[in-house]
C-alpha cells in the first residue's frame, strides 16, 4: 500500500459525460466558456469531449486545447487507434481509453471475449504512449466485473504503460462500502494512480466518490451540478466540499468559484435546479423553521456545516408557517425596522393561521396588511 496522498485531483467531465445527459447539448462557445471557468476554479483535468465524433465535437475540443489552460485537457476514446488519432489531431494532452470489463458488457455489448479486451488494451495503450500522451485507462462497468479479471485488467494496463486507471461504477450500482472494497483491491497492488467515476442511479455518486478517496483513489471524476447519463454523476461542488468538510481532504478547486460555474451550467442546460440541491441549490442556506433560524441567528454553525460565503452563496432567514418570533424580529431588523416581541407574536400567529382570511375573527388584519403596516415604520423612523 502506498503512503496516503492528501490532495485529491479533480477530473471534470461536464463536457463529455455531462453533455451525454438526455436533452443537454452545449454550443462550442458554451463549451469554451465552461472550460475556462473550470480552469479558473482550479480543476486539475478537463475531459473535453469525444474527438472521434468529428464535426463540431472535435472542433470544440480543438478550441479548448488551443486555450492553453493550466488544466490537463483529455479526449475520450474507445480503445481504438483511429480514436486516438482523432484525439491527437485535436491537440489534447491526454486520452481516456475506455474498455468494458464486465461479462455483461464484453459479451452482450461487444460480442467479444476477455482476451480481446486485453489485446485491445495493450495495443491502444502502447500506441497512445508512443504518441506522447498521458494515458488514463477506463475500466468500464468495473463495479459489475469479476474482481479477479478487473485486477488482471488493471495490472495489464499498468504493464502496458498506462499513467492512471479509472474505476467506473458505470451504472451506479455500488454503495460506499462496495466502492471502498473494490477500489482498495486496486490501490493495494497498483503503482499508478486510481481514479473513480461514479454515477447517481441510487443517489450515492458523491458518497461513492468519497469512499473511493478513502480507499486510496487520488483522482475523482465529477460534473458541474452532477449532470450526466441517466441520474447523473458525482457533482463537482458536492465532491469538493465533501472532501474538505467530511474527509478533511483538499483539492485544487477554489470553493468560492463553485456557485458561478454552477449557475452558468444551469443556464446553458435550460434545466431547472432543484431548490434542495446540496451546496448550490437556492435553499441550501435558507432557514425557515423557528428553532433552526433562531440557532443560526445566534451562531450560524449551529445549523450550517460551513459558511455559505465559502461557496459564493449567502444565508437567508425566510418567513413561513414554521417561523418563530426571533426570525420575524431578525427579518424586520435586516430591513431596518424594529418591532416588539408582541408584534412578532401576532405575526407568527398569522403565519401559522391557514384559514382563509374571511374565516378569521372579524378585525384580524391580513398578513399582508400587518407586514405593510410594520414595514411602513422604516420611512417614519
Ligand atoms: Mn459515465
Amino acid at each position: 500500500m502506498r503512503p496516503r496522498e492528501d490532495r485529491v485531483s479533480i477530473i471534470d467531465t461536464t463536457l463529455r459525460d455531462g453533455e451525454q445527459a438526455a436533452g443537454v447539448a452545449f454550443s462550442r462557445e458554451e463549451k469554451v466558456r465552461i472550460a475556462r471557468m473550470l480552469d479558473a476554479a482550479g480543476v486539475d483535468e478537463i475531459e473535453a469531449g469525444i474527438p472521434a465524433m468529428g464535426g463540431d465535437e472535435a472542433e470544440a475540443v480543438r478550441s479548448i486545447t488551443a486555450l492553453g489552460l493550466r488544466a490537463r485537457v483529455t479526449g475520450w476514446n474507445r480503445a481504438v487507434l483511429a480514436d486516438i488519432d482523432a484525439s491527437v489531431a485535436c491537440g489534447v494532452d491526454a486520452v481516456a481509453l475506455a474498455l468494458p470489463v464486465s461479462e455483461r458488457q464484453i459479451e452482450s455489448k461487444l460480442g467479444k471475449c476477455r482476451e480481446w479486451v486485453l489485446r485491445q488494451l495493450r495495443e491502444s495503450v502502447g500506441y497512445a504512449k508512443r504518441r506522447g500522451l498521458y494515458v488514463s485507462v477506463g475500466a468500464e462497468d468495473a463495479s459489475r466485473a469479476e474482481p479477479a479479471f478487473l485486477l488482471d485488467f488493471a495490472r495489464a494496463a499498468e504493464e502496458a504503460g498506462a499513467d492512471r486507471l479509472r474505476f467506473c461504477d458505470t451504472v451506479g450500482v455500488l454503495d460506499p462500502f462496495g466502492v471502498f472494497e473494490a477500489v482498495s483491491r486496486l490501490t493495494a497492488v497498483l503503482h499508478i494512480p486510481v481514479a473513480a467515476h461514479t454515477h447517481d442511479d441510487f443517489g450515492m455518486a458523491t458518497a461513492n466518490a468519497l469512499a473511493a478517496a478513502r480507499a486510496g483513489a487520488t483522482f475523482l471524476d465529477v460534473t458541474v451540478n452532477g449532470i450526466g447519463e441517466r441520474a447523473g454523476n458525482a457533482a463537482l461542488e458536492e465532491v469538493v466540499m465533501g472532501l474538505r468538510h467530511v474527509l478533511r481532504r483538499e483539492t485544487g478547486v477554489l470553493p468560492e468559484k463553485l456557485a458561478g460555474v454552477s449557475r452558468f451550467v444551469t443556464g446553458v442546460t435550460h434545466q431547472a435546479m432543484p431548490p434542495w440541491k446540496a451546496i448550490v441549490g437556492s435553499n441550501a442556506f435558507r432557514h425557515e423553521a423557528g428553532i433552526h433560524a433562531d440557532g443560526v441567528i445566534k451562531n450560524p454553525e449551529s445549523y450550517e456545516p460551513f459558511p455559505p460565503e465559502s461557496v459564493g452563496a449567502s444565508r437567508r432567514i425566510v418567513l413561513g408557517k414554521h417561523s418563530g418570533r426571533n426570525s420575524v424580529i431578525h427579518v424586520f431588523q435586516e430591513m431596518g425596522v424594529a418591532i416588539t416581541m408582541d408584534e412578532a407574536k401576532s405575526l407568527v400567529a398569522l403565519l401559522r393561521d391557514d384559514r382563509p382570511h374571511g374565516d378569521r375573527p372579524t378585525g384580524t388584519p391580513s398578513l399582508l396588511e400587518m407586514l405593510d403596516c410594520l414595514r411602513h415604520r422604516k420611512s417614519v423612523a
